[in-house]
């Protein structure tokens, strides 16, 4: 039991900061999850031993020690070389270079592996994603607009599922998009009623700000006109005050959910391993937690502690704090640094507007057809505080900025703590950082600032930023890599899952043609697409260096890390609308195979 009792809500609204934060409709990075209410009550829940992580996920296999030859080796270091052979013993890289000085110096020792002429990569590195809320969530039943275009298909897959379970069961689904999916703008109780009277359902949006449920749920839980709303998070209601189904925030989600018990006794470890096993399917090798602390407080460094003791991890993990829980982490005396190879603490995150998407990015003019400008999450004074004395402390800071007045208060931070005569922590991120005009990409170089973009913004929501959000001549200025790189600054590409799904080859592939999920054959603000090996190197060696971890990871070179993948193809020789259907044919972390296509992996004897 991961949660006491429905009770325990309230213990958790403190734990996690979210009384604090409040409720905003901003992305992934800002919303709490009192949504599966997994919360740990006291310091002797298993979930912070690593027995308990032991016998969960699979054994990683034995290290191999090889010699990859008749390889195209993509080292990435600083000349970007390509070889043909890389050596690899004891879980490093030995070594990269022709095939012929590497078989004369390791042949002997080496098992030769023939590649076939494929592709080997330092392993992925995604750098902002959120790794507990996408466990808690992750083996909910995806009911989102990739999978499900159309809401009628995605309304009539959950009947069939509600009419396979046994009785009482809940049917809690995630990923719910009505601004992507085709249909009605909202779900309401009465069209979940139609999938299940008998069974209580629970759906996320996307955004995991709302969620949606049916009438059995709400009676569950106990909730009708007579309810009284919290106006941070209400219950959304009919003309006549009826609830119709619509949870409006943590709160009102938190007061349906808590009444699952089969939630509160949820697998947490098994679905993190199950997260670490994911991304190994889409080359992934390390990955970074963008606001540790949201879904347990400042137990989740205890529990990635644990995790990492346990051997089971087949991905490394990096994470940056929530700057909603300041106090505690100054209490528990945690340092940036802390950790090691496998577990560290890389950043202090502050989320300073919200999503422009949904209207709460702070802009310098109105949205289109609007007259409002968004939403600060954080004054100007605090936010210049928070930079000042986190830098006296020696963090790195990591700040979520969408909208182009945001970023303006995020540069000027950084400006004023330079002027007080402090040294930055290099390199320090702009999240997001999604509408950047030429004096601002200006000021980023100056101050020796790296943004990291949610490049799915272009992909998936482009359309809608060009016709809703921005208007044509506002939307050029998304994701502007290209002239990053033409400034020269260092940049990285996310995917903020659950925002969007992980997946480096899709990133890359986002980057280099800037194309539109809902129109086939049009791109947004072309002339920013960036080269293929500019869009790789983004997903390696400079997201190690954004993650504070490129002395060991990001790069084919002596010393690091054994982490890379084989991919099928080259990913320079297949047309640029296909990158993201290169196959990853294996991941090795640590030296150890821990992902492999044909899924024949070796278990430690
Ligand atoms: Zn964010
Ligand atoms: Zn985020």
């Amino acid at each position: 039991m991961l949660f006491d009792s429905p009770d325990s809500f309230e213990d958790w609204i403190t734990a996690t900061g979210f009384a604090e934060l409040g409720d905003r409709q901003g992305c992934a990075c800002c919303s709490s999850l009192p949504a599966l209410l997994t919360e740990i009550t006291d310091r002797t829940h298993p979930l912070l031993e690593a027995g308990h992580w032991a016998d969960r996920g699979r054994a990683p296999g034995p290290r191999v020690d090889g010699l990859w030859v008749n390889a195209k080796v993509f080292t990435m270091d600083d000349d970007l070389r390509v070889v043909d052979a890389l050596a690899v013993s004891g879980g490093r890289i030995v070594a990269a270079g022709t095939r012929e000085e590497l078989e004369a110096q390791f042949g002997d020792d080496l098992t030769l592996i023939d590649a076939e002429g494929r592709a080997i990569l330092p392993g992925f590195i995604e750098p902002h994603m959120h790794f507990l809320p996408i466990a808690t969530i992750g083996r909910l039943e995806n009911v989102g607009p990739y999978r499900f275009p159309k809401t009628e298909d995605a309304l009539s897959h959950l009947g069939t599922l509600a009419s396979k379970l046994e009785e009482g069961q809940w049917l809690m689904g995630r990923q719910f998009d009505p601004a992507l999916q085709e249909g009605p703008e909202t779900l309401t109780r009465w069209m979940l009623d139609e999938v299940s009277s008998t069974h209580p359902i629970l759906i996320y949006n996307a955004s995991l700000h709302f969620a949606y449920c049916n009438s059995k749920a709400l009676e569950i839980a106990g909730i009708d006109e007579s309810t009284p709303d919290d106006p941070a998070s209400p219950y959304g209601r009919d003309e006549k005050g009826l609830p119709n189904g619509v949870l409006k925030g943590g709160r009102a989600i938190g007061s349906v959910v808590k009444h699952n018990a089969e939630q509160r006794s949820y697998d947490l470890a098994g679905a993190a391993l199950e997260v670490c096993a994911r991304a190994n399917a889409k080359g992934i090798t390390t990955f970074c937690d963008q606001a540790t602390g949201m879904v347990q407080g400042t137990k989740e460094v205890e529990i990635y502690r644990a995790m990492a003791q346990s051997g089971r991890m087949t991905a490394r993990l990096r994470y940056s704090l929530s700057y909603a829980l300041e106090s505690q982490w100054d209490d528990l005396g945690i340092q940036f640094g802390d950790g090691d190879e496998w577990v560290r603490a890389v950043g202090w995150k502050i989320v300073s507007d919200g999503s422009n998407q949904g209207y709460t990015g702070l802009q310098r003019t109105p949205y289109l057809f609007r007259e409002d400008q968004g939403l600060a999450y954080v004054e100007p004074d605090r936010l210049n505080e928070m930079v000042l004395e986190r830098t006296r402390r020696g963090w790195p800071l990591v700040i979520h900025a969408n909208g182009d007045l945001a970023i303006d208060r995020v540069l000027d931070a950084f400006e004023a703590t330079q002027s007080a005569g402090l040294t930055l922590c290099a390199p320090c991120r702009i999240e997001h950082c999604s509408i950047l005009h030429d004096d601002q990409i200006h000021r980023i170089k100056a101050l020796g600032l790296s943004p990291s973009f949610l490049i799915g913004h272009v992909y998936y929501w482009g359309h809608a930023m060009r016709d809703q959000v921005f208007g044509e001549a506002k939307a050029a200025l998304l994701d502007r890599t290209g002239a990053c790189e033409a400034e020269g600054i260092r940049w990285t590409l996310h995917s903020d899952e659950p925002v969007t799904e992980m997946g480096t080859l899709r990133c890359v592939e986002n980057a280099v043609t800037r194309s539109l999920w809902k129109e086939p054959g049009n791109q947004l603000a072309p002339q920013e697409a960036v080269g293929v090996m500019a869009a790789l190197r983004a997903m390696t060696i400079d997201a190690a260096w954004q993650c504070h971890s490129d002395h060991e990871i990001g790069s084919l070179e002596a010393g690091k890390c054994g982490d890379f993948v084989v991919l099928s193809q080259d990913p320079r020789s297949v047309p640029l609308d296909q990158i993201s259907e290169i196959r990853v044919l294996e991941t090795y972390v640590d030296g150890r195979k821990v992902y492999s296509a044909d899924q024949d992996l070796p278990e430690e004897p």
